[in-house]
């Protein structure tokens, strides 16, 4: 028997467009451009606070259910590393900007242990045999989300980073489409217990022995964290005794390997940054993060919830934050039903196909709306509707102006489904043709309905649904 202790520390980027101490901007440009004296760390300079980023990781804070902290200060970490110009790196020890908060997933509840304000360091990049370093990245603000250690297992590991990683979503804080944007340090614990038998007390007991914590470093994407924690298990199964120790995941090998024995905190020599001052949020900026958060996920699905869709069309829409937004549009004018089913088969389809995000196609809500109007008067089938969504972000893809819906029915040569006046001429005209089919029926040999509709579709050249054929069918021969 064991137990499994997994712990997590996500490091994510905020979307700020300046850097965290200086001016610099945090797009994505030439290595070493976005630089200035602050973020190469030259002596003497002074690193001035972004607002921005604080006001971005205290929506971090509420949206995990933690105690944002009105007053906080930033500390220096001092190590000595390629990837930090000054050596050492500002961060947040003492007192992060949110504490004791938490996360559901299921039934169970993930303690968020703290939540902290950082500098990016500069990003290494290995070549050949040389090391290149992107200062780019020195500055862009980060928040490290520290959980305890109530994970217990891998797959768990990474349902609960799905999760966290839809909220920060829908609080608009990163943008997850930028390489690194999130990178996860994984901790790992297993205590295993051995039943053995005890000669002088003469009987069985149960020996606890309890594993050392290994920390498996960098790793980007949440798959990659699953595997990592699976191989790690494995591997710490047929050890005689885990050392405590940080191992690097290599995506390649699909295995962890030791880089060093595990510092304490102590020894990175932390000391208060004496060129920021203390923090103090004022009661203002507090009211004002809280009051505009945007709704979570999950308070959305309770509400969907109630509109009688099935909840995998709301776990759907519920991964993209636009779609959902777009969903809430429609509504107030169209069947709720209806409005859930084309994004979330329909268009949502069209963007997976072309690894597109609603935010990134500017299709209007207007122009939805008038497919749900075609639809509700029958002009189109569903099978069409999906057929306009996918030429309408086509022309996106091809870099094209976005097409009306009724233009894309125009350029298909579409004509719209015949009356049912119309169709029942058809229908009268195929059972005088057909005596043959029309008696079996009447005896009961139900095939040869199929046949029937078979021969209505046909005169109709398909422009009628096979289920109104159907009932005309049938309201003419029973
Ligand atoms: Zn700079």
């Amino acid at each position: 028997m064991q137990e499994i202790k997994i712990g997590l520390e996500v490091h994510v980027q905020l979307n700020t467009e300046s850097k965290l101490f200086c001016s610099c901007s945090t797009s994505q440009a030439e290595p070493n451009t976005n630089v200035c004296d602050v973020c190469l760390g030259f002596p003497g300079t002074k690193p001035v606070l972004n607002e921005k980023a604080i006001e971005l990781a205290m929506k971090i804070g509420y949206a995990l259910d933690c105690k944002v902290n009105k007053k906080f200060l930033f500390s220096r970490k001092t190590y000595f590393y390629p990837d930090l110009a000054k050596n050492f790196q500002i961060t947040q020890l003492e007192t992060p900007i949110a504490s004791n908060g938490k996360l559901k997933i299921g039934d169970r509840i993930i303690r968020i242990r703290r939540i902290h304000l950082e500098e990016d360091p500069a990003k290494i990049i290995r070549r050949d045999n040389c090391i290149l370093l992107d200062y780019n990245r020195s500055g862009i603000p980060l928040v490290e989300i520290v959980t305890e250690p109530d994970l217990k297992l891998p797959a768990e590991a990474r349902s609960f980073l799905q999760h966290l990683q839809q909220i920060l979503e829908f609080i608009y804080v990163t943008d997850f489409n930028r390489e690194g944007s999130m990178r996860v340090d994984a901790n790992i614990s297993i205590t295993k217990y051995e039943p053995v038998y005890d000669y002088l007390k003469n009987g069985g007991m149960i020996k606890k022995l309890e594993g050392a914590r290994v920390e498996i470093k960098n790793i980007s994407g949440i798959k990659e964290v699953e595997k990592a924690l699976s191989y790690e298990i494995l591997r710490q199964k047929n050890l005689k005794q885990v050392v405590r120790e940080t191992r690097l995941w290599n995506e390649k090998t699909k295995t962890t390997v030791s880089a060093r024995e595990k510092e304490e905190e102590e020894e990175y020599g932390y000391i208060f940054e004496p060129d920021l001052p203390i923090i103090e949020i004022p009661e203002e900026m507090l009211n004002k993060v809280q009051s505009n958060m945007p709704e979570l996920p999950e308070s959305k699905k309770k509400r969907f919830l109630k509109y009688n869709i099935s909840e995998e069309i709301i776990d759907t829409l519920l991964t993209d934050p636009e779609l959902t937004h777009y969903f809430e549009y429609l509504c107030e004018t169209h069947n709720e039903k209806a409005s859930a089913v084309l994004l979330a088969k329909y268009l949502k389809k069209t963007l997976n196909y072309h690894n597109l995000k609603l935010k990134d196609v500017p299709i209007e809500v207007r122009q939805l709306r008038r497919i749900l109007d075609l639809l509700q008067q029958y002009l189109i089938m569903d099978d069409m509707a999906e057929i306009i969504l996918r030429e309408m972000v086509n022309d996106y893809v091809k870099g094209k102006k976005i097409r009306e819906p009724d233009q894309v029915l125009k350029d298909l040569n579409y004509e719209k489904p015949l009356e049912e006046e119309k169709i029942k001429k058809f229908v009268r005209e195929v059972i005088r043709e057909n005596t043959k089919a029309v008696k079996d029926y009447r005896n009961g040999e139900k095939k040869s309905l199929d046949y029937l509709i078979g021969q209505v579709m046909r005169k109709t050249g398909r422009r009628a649904d096979a289920k109104k054929i159907k009932k005309l069918l049938k309201s003419e021969l029973d």
